[in-house]
């Protein structure tokens, strides 16, 4: 079904029919993600203060709706922190490939490999986080004694129209099976919520389920500009201890600003990190970059100003202050979680030591070409 703009300029795909048709077959299990900037916007629609982490709402109304399962795309964010840095660290100790460009956006990744395709093998093999989980969920369901002889069907949702073009891309299959099977937006969901008459502002909060259930606050700033960074820094620099998340907060990834620029000393090296958002943005470090003006370690992009939290798929209008207000949602956030760090998560181990996973890390957490 297909939403269309009056003017005819736009046309804007719907999957919410597709996502009400799964939760009616009895015989298939519907397991749902939701991406981090998702739970500042979704209160929009209800009367939540602006910026408000409705998380637990959202958890609860999507367990009344029907979904089977219902997990934190911050889960896969700290999946992907753990793959990234030590691919950041690989290329470090070899030299090639660098600066890293980080590959959670696929608007970004795109218009790299358009625009700047000589810079296409410094794009991060890593899926984003969305692609790492549905391919996760969905191996973690190919096991019969968890998938109870259901079909799975992963449903990601998600501030962005651009993931669901990332989706359908060609690598975003394993074992020939498509790994996200439908994703929608955040105005999708506050729709679907309202058709089943639920008022998110009331419902009491529930928790995401096992064994996926538990994300660290790193994931969580995943939504907002510079919150790759700041997760891959706090991987890197050891302790985490306030003092220790308070210097690396500050060490320049935070802000409004359309491109920031710092530095760090990691093990006597010091890396300069670029952090921008805003494809004008990406193209102005882009050519600097390409032109040898400017030399990276790392350069995080984020297709949307902003990040993700300013997202197509996000309630509009968001003037500056419902802004403010998201980015500082996000970090209230991860204030408010005791686990800061992707290493410190006790979920990861499901991962990296169950037998589910055991030698799949790289057939499912990486981009397969
Ligand atoms: Fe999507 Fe924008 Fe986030 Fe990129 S920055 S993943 S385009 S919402």
């Amino acid at each position: 079904c297909r939403v269309f703009c009056p003017t005819g300029a736009i046309t804007i795909r719907t999957n919410i029919g597709e996502v009400w048709k799964a939760l009616a077959d009895k015989d298939t299990r519907v397991v749902a993600q939701i991406a981090p900037a998702v739970r500042v916007a979704a209160g929009d629609a209800f009367g939540l203060p602006k910026g408000e982490n409705a998380m637990g709402k959202i958890v609860a109304a999507l367990h009344r709706m029907g979904f089977d399962e219902v997990f934190d795309t911050s889960y896969s964010a700290d999946l992907t922190i753990m793959e990234e840095s030590a691919e950041f660290l690989k290329r470090l100790e070899k030299g090639e490939n660098l600066p890293l460009l980080t590959s959670c956006c696929p608007a970004w990744v795109k218009f790299v490999q358009d625009q700047f395709p000589d810079y296409k093998e410094n794009i991060s093999t890593c899926r984003s986080p969305q692609q790492m989980f549905s391919a996760v969920i969905k191996e973690y369901y190919r096991n019969p004694e968890h998938a109870e002889g259901k079909k799975t069907v992963v449903v990601s949702i998600m501030p962005c129209t651009a993931k669901k073009m990332e989706a359908e891309r060609p690598n975003s299959y394993t074992k020939g099976e498509k790994d996200t099977d439908i994703v929608i937006t955040t105005t999708e969901l506050t729709r679907m919520i309202r058709t089943a008459g639920i008022a998110l502002d009331k419902i009491e909060v529930e928790s995401c389920d096992m064994p996926f259930g538990i994300a660290s606050g790193a994931g969580v700033i995943f939504g907002v500009t510079g919150g790759v960074t700041e997760a891959v820094i706090r991987r890197l620099v050891p302790g985490h201890g306030n003092a220790v998340m308070d210097s690396i907060a500050e060490a320049g990834m935070r802000g409004e600003e359309g491109i920031k620029e710092f530095s760090i000393t990691y093990e006597g090296k010091e890396l300069n990190i670029c952090v921008a958002s805003g494809l004008a943005n990406a193209r102005k470090v882009m050519e600097q970059v390409q032109s040898g003006e400017k030399q990276y370690h790392l350069i995080e992009i984020m297709a949307c100003r902003r990040g993700c939290i300013m997202g197509g798929g996000q309630p509009i209008p968001a003037g500056p202050r419902h802004k403010e207000a998201r980015a500082k949602g996000l970090y209230r956030a991860d204030g408010n979680m005791a686990i800061k760090k992707c290493t410190e998560n006790p979920l990861m181990d499901v991962f990296y030591n169950g037998e589910d996973f055991k030698g799949k890390a790289h057939e499912l957490l990486h981009n397969p070409f």
